[in-house]
C-alpha cells in the first residue's frame, strides 16, 4: 500500500467508525445519556466529537434562530444524535416571531435565553406566554453576578420568580446558571458566581422546584457542578427529592469530551476537565441507579417528548 492508499484507507476507516457510532449506546455510564445543553459550535463534527468523547447518546443543541439551519445539518448527518432548540436575544424585535417560526420547523424549546433583563420583565413575560401556547419548554440563565467569563447579568429576580411559575402555569420552565444552583442554599445573597461551603436548607431553588410543578432544572456547567460538590451530602438528599425535575446537561466546551480544550481557553474550575464527564461521575455517585437514569435520560427524553 502506498502513501496515498494508505491515507485513503485510514481515512475511510474514520468516516466507517463515525457513522457506525451514530447507533452505538454509550457504555460509559451504563446506559444512554442526554445531554440537554450543548452549544452549536463553529464546525458540526466537533459537537459529534464532543457526544462521542463522553459518552452521550444524543445532546441538545442550544441554537441561534439565525443558525438553525447549522443545527438541521448536523441532525442530520448524525441521525438521531442530535435535536435543537432556537434561543435569541429577547431585547430584538419580533423575538417571539423568531422562536414561534423555528418551533413550528422542529426546534424542540427556547434556549437557552440569556439576556440582560428582568426575569418578570415584560420581555421575558412574552416568551413565557409564547412558549406554553406552543407546547414547549424553555431553557433560562439565571445570572446575577458578573463574572470574566459572562459579563453582565441575565434574567435577573430568581428570588421573586415564584410570581412568574404562579402566573404561567402551562409554562414549562427549566432553570439554569449560576443563580439557580447558588440558589439552592438559603445563604446567597447574589455577591458571587460559584460560592462553596456547606448549603444552609431552605433556599428558593429548593423550594420552587418542590412548590411549582411548571419548574425543571437544567444540570449543566459550572454552576450545578459546583453544587454537586460544595455539599455532597445534602446533594444527595436534593437528587432523591427533586429526581423527576432534574436533567443532565453539559454546557461543556472542551473539544473531545475528554478535557482537551483550543488553546487560550478562559481558566476556571474545571479548567482542562470535561463538564460533562466531570458531572456524569458525581452524579453517578450521589445517586441511586433508578435516579440517575431519571436525571440523565428518561426526565429529558420525556419533558422534550423526543422519541425514543
Ligand atoms: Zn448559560
Ligand atoms: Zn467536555
Amino acid at each position: 500500500m502506498n502513501r496515498r492508499e494508505f491515507l485513503g484507507s485510514t481515512l475511510a476507516a474514520v468516516a466507517v467508525a463515525r457513522l457506525g457510532a451514530q447507533d452505538r449506546p454509550a457504555a460509559l455510564w451504563g446506559g444512554p445519556v442526554l445531554d440537554i445543553h450543548l452549544h452549536l459550535r463553529q464546525n458540526i463534527d466537533s459537537d459529534f466529537d464532543h457526544i462521542e468523547g463522553c459518552g452521550v447518546a444524543k445532546a441538545v443543541l442550544l441554537t441561534n434562530v439565525n443558525a438553525q439551519d447549522r443545527a438541521k445539518a448536523a441532525m442530520a448527518k448524525y441521525s438521531r444524535r442530535f435535536v435543537r432548540f432556537a434561543s435569541v436575544d429577547v431585547t430584538q424585535p419580533g423575538a417571539v416571531d423568531l422562536l414561534t417560526a423555528a418551533v413550528k420547523d422542529g426546534a424542540l424549546g427556547f434556549g437557552e435565553i440569556k439576556s440582560q433583563v428582568e426575569a418578570d420583565g415584560p420581555e421575558m413575560r412574552r416568551l413565557y406566554a409564547a412558549a406554553a401556547e406552543l407546547g414547549v419548554p424553555l431553557t433560562i440563565h439565571f445570572q446575577e453576578y458578573a463574572q470574566p467569563n459572562s459579563p453582565g447579568t441575565f434574567n435577573r429576580g430568581l428570588k421573586r420568580f415564584d410570581a412568574m411559575l404562579k402566573a404561567y402555569p402551562k409554562t414549562t420552565f427549566i432553570g439554569h446558571a449560576d443563580a439557580f444552583w447558588a440558589n439552592v442554599s438559603a445563604d446567597y445573597a447574589n455577591d458571587t458566581a460559584y460560592p462553596i461551603g456547606r448549603i444552609v436548607p431552605g433556599g428558593v431553588t429548593d423550594k420552587l422546584l418542590t412548590a411549582y410543578p411548571n419548574l425543571y432544572a437544567d444540570m449543566s456547567a459550572n454552576s450545578c457542578n459546583n453544587f454537586l460538590n460544595r455539599d455532597p451530602e445534602f446533594a444527595a438528599t436534593f437528587l432523591l427529592r427533586h429526581q423527576n425535575k432534574l436533567m443532565f446537561g453539559s454546557d461543556c466546551g472542551c473539544l473531545d469530551g475528554r478535557g482537551g480544550t483550543a488553546p487560550g481557553a478562559p481558566a476556571s474550575r474545571l479548567a482542562g476537565k470535561c463538564v460533562a464527564r466531570e458531572t456524569l461521575t458525581v452524579l453517578k455517585k450521589l445517586a441511586p441507579a433508578n435516579v440517575f437514569k431519571k436525571i440523565t435520560w428518561e426526565n429529558g427524553m420525556t419533558l422534550l417528548k423526543i422519541p425514543v
